[in-house]
Order: C-alpha cells, then structure tokens, then sequence
C-alpha cells in the first residue's frame, strides 16, 4: 500500500552501539524472584529494552562526547563551570546557578532554605523525592493540580495545570507567611508526562504576586512541556521551543534541575535562583551537602556535557523525535485497547493498571504485579508509579492510596528504535490477552524512605 502521508525521521544517526541480550523465560523467573518482584532490584544485564527510567539513560551527542574531553577538572573555577552558568542564563534565563550531583541535591539545598516547620507547599501534583525533601525539612504538600489528572481517561490538553481554586483557598487557610513557594512540575511526572499550559502558568503568576509568594519550577522535562504549548495551546505554535522555555522560567523565581532528563546527560542537576540572598546561602549549604559551588558533585566534564545537552534539548527537530517516538508507542497500544494514560505524555506511556488489572484490589499491588508481568515476557523493564510509590502518610503512617494507579514505560532519549518500540508494544498486548492469569503480591520488605526503590515483594 503507498503512503497516505510522508514520514519524518530521527534528526540523528547512530555511530556507537551497545549489545542488549535477550534471556529465556526461565532466566528472568529467576531474576525476577531474586529481585523481589521489584524492578529497581533487577541487573540491567537481565533485561533486554529498558524502559525503567528516562533519567539518566540518555545517549549523548558526538558534540558532548567531545565536551567530556575538554574538562577542567580544577577544584575551583572550572571552564565548564562558567559554560554551564552562561547556558543556563542563555537558555533558561536565571541568574544564578549552583550544579548539583542531580536533581534531588538541588531539591535538597532549597528546601533547607526556602521551608520553616509548619510550612505548607502547594504543587501540581507531588513528585517523590521533591515531597520528601519539603517534608524532611518540617513542610506539607498539598496538591493543587486540576482533578482531571487524577482521571487517567480524561483527554484535558493540560492535565498539569494548578486549579486556582484550591491554591487560592490553601492560601486562604493558611496565610503566605506559611507558604515558601508554590512548586510547579513542567512536566508533571507522576500525572503521566503531562504539560501545564502558559496561560495557566501565568495565573498562578498573578495569584502568588498578588500574596508575595514564589514559584519554584521543576525544570526536569521543560523542554517536553514547551513542546506540548508549541503543538497544543492556542496562539503557540509559530514559536519556537527555545523561545517557551525561556517563558515558562520568566515566569518563576528559581528552578530544580535533574538534568539528566531534558538535558540529555548521564549524570548532573543544578539549582538555579534569581534572588542573590537565596544565592548566597545555597552557595554556602552546597558546599556542606555536595562540593565547591563551582562543581557541585559534578566533574568539570560532566558540566561541559550538561551545557551542551541543556542547547541540543530545545532544538526544535530533536524534541518533536523525541516526544513523537513516546506517541508512536503510545497510539499503538491505544489503537490495540491497552488502557493507557491519555493524552500520551512526554516521556513515556503510562498503563492504567486499574482497567488493565482490575481483578487486583490495590493492597494487592496491581500496577507493582504487572510491572514483573511484563518483565517476565519479554525482559522489557517499566516501573511502578502507584500505591508503593506513594508511599505512607508522614503523620498517620498510612499508606497513600493515589487514584492513579500505573506502570510507567520511560523511554531514554535517543537510544532505541522504531523497532524496540514495537517489540515492547507487543509485549504488552501479550500480557494484556493473558491478563486474568496475572496475580496481586504481598510486600514483604519495606524501606522507611522512598519505598518503591528497594522494596520486596511475593505473588500471592
Ligand atoms: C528525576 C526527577 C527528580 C529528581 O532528580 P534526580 O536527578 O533523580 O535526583 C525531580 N523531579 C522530577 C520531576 C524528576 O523526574
């Protein structure tokens, strides 16, 4: 049959390759079971298209590759330094910058500045080790995204967006004096990948300016959330991607990076401020937390790599690949009958584990069994985002039920084919046809803090 349209490809090619292998059912039952049914637990070795994360699974340009010779590894002042800073204020546009091992180190220092005791933070949606850092420095999340994003069905173009309702009412309640900042996600992970539009970025503008209160962006996947204004929001799309991220971070007063999402490293992170009095006191704690504020845990190269990476990741051609290889995954599950989470989001697809499994109560671990379901397949490794990522309730003790129950297939950037693509979709159509044989599990070791990384698990 001819082609109704003409296709586009990866504005890349592939110089180096790395061999995966592929191991027999047998192979993975054991690894599986070593691992406690945990994913996190498996070696990389026993899996064959690995899809566990996005971050810091990225291929690097031959342009960073050669950055990584050219590192200054002074102990202080390092050229690469100065580079990173001066992207960071090219690209991103705020004054002050502090690499950090990655994103979490960042999240680390601001929350020991920005948060007293008793303090309340508002965000769209919480993601894991941002929450953790706002409580272990005495705060409470609360989440003020838009009800759609808790509704994995709902086709709203913007599920990351903050309802404005509940960040005005939580104001109300308890004053700006207790509130530091609003934490924004740009994407918002634990929603599915999914963007905040600018205009609604802009009334949260105009609502915290109006109380004195500031916005810290989770820059991690900005570039994805541009992508998505560019194609979706109206007015948007005769800009560029460079030219939105550059808005969205106008628009807040500091920035946690994990660069190794968007900005297409292996390892890094940053915090960036515009406030000089913020500035100063990170600069001081980094050194207690992370090294020099001219390195931040990072070697000189890898801050040659993170500037390079942070200029190729708003390019225009690069992330409409990028974005469009996670909606080609995506539409071909969709057009199967998988449920998934719609819109497809930027860095992966997201099953609905609770219309995939809906014979497994959520005790039960559903999205966790099916994660090992699909591993035992095929070798493709995904990741819980439900119930055990959820964690407890740092009051009651209590496990968080989030509605969203989910497996998350991350894909790396520029790392795998049209072909790795088809082969997961494959796979899970396979466990989707045998899906009523799939049983729930019993967790039977777990960690105090960030559960989900290291936690075990039995079927039932
Ligand atoms: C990965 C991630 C972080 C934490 O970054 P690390 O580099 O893993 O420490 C923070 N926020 C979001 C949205 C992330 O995806």
């Amino acid at each position: 049959m001819k082609p109704t349209r003409r296709s586009w490809a990866e504005p890349f090619k592939i110089k180096v390759v790395e061999h995966v292998r592929l191991t027999t059912p047998e192979q993975r039952l054991r690894a599986i079971t070593q691992a406690g049914y945990n994913t996190f637990l498996l070696r990389s070795e026993d899996v064959y298209i690995d899809l566990l994360t996005d971050s810091g699974t990225n291929a690097m340009s031959d342009w960073q590759w050669a950055g990584m010779m050219l590192g200054d590894e002074a102990y202080a002042g390092s050229r690469n330094f100065y580079h990173l800073e001066e992207t960071v204020r090219r690209f991103y546009g705020y004054r002050y910058v502090i690499p950090t091992h990655q994103g979490r180190g960042a999240e680390h220092i601001l929350s020991k500045i920005l948060i007293k005791p008793g303090d309340v933070i508002p965000g769209n949606m919480y993601f894991t080790t941002t929450r953790l850092h706002q409580e272990l420095a005495g705060g409470t999340f609360h989440d003020v995204i838009i009800d759609e994003a808790h509704d994995p069905e709902n086709e709203h173009p913007f599920k990351g967006n903050v309802d404005l309702d509940k960040l005005e009412a939580l104001i109300r309640r308890y004053g700006p004096e207790r509130i530091p900042y609003v934490s924004i996600g740009a994407t918002v992970n634990m929603a599915g990948g999914q963007p905040i539009s600018l205009e609604n970025l802009r009334a949260v503008r105009a609502l915290t300016a109006r109380h004195g209160i500031r916005i810290v962006l989770d820059g991690t996947r900005v570039a994805e959330n541009a992508y998505f204004i560019q194609q979706r929001e109206p007015g948007q799309a005769g800009r560029s991607v460079a030219d939105i991220v550059k808005e969205i971070c106008s628009l807040t007063d500091a920035c946690t990076m994990s660069a190794k999402k968007d900005a297409l490293v292996n390892i890094g992170g940053f915090l960036a401020v515009n406030d000089e009095t913020i500035y100063e006191e990170a600069r001081n704690l980094v050194v207690v937390y992370e090294g020099l504020h001219t390195y931040g845990g990072l070697a000189g190269r890898d801050m040659e790599a993170v500037a390079r990476g942070i200029e190729e990741s708003v390019q225009d051609d690069h992330i409409r690949a990028r974005v469009g290889q996670v909606l080609y995954l995506g539409n071909k599950m969709r057009d199967w009958g998988i449920p998934i989470v719609v819109p497809i989001g930027g860095h992966g697809v997201f099953l609905d584990a609770r219309r995939f499994l809906p014979h497994i109560p959520q005790e039960h671990y559903p999205a966790q069994a099916l994660t090992a379901a699909i591993y035992l397949d095929s070798g493709v490794r995904g990741m819980e985002r439900g119930i055990v990522s959820a964690g407890r309730d740092k009051d009651t003790g209590q496990e968080h039920k989030p509605r969203l129950e989910l497996v998350r297939l991350a894909i790396p950037r520029r790392v795998y084919t049209q072909a790795h693509m088809d082969v997961v979709a494959e796979s899970v159509l396979a466990v989707y046809e045998q899906r009523d044989k799939i049983r729930g599990l019993r967790m039977v070791y777990e960690p105090r803090y960030l559960r989900f990384f290291q936690a075990r698990f039995e079927p039932l």
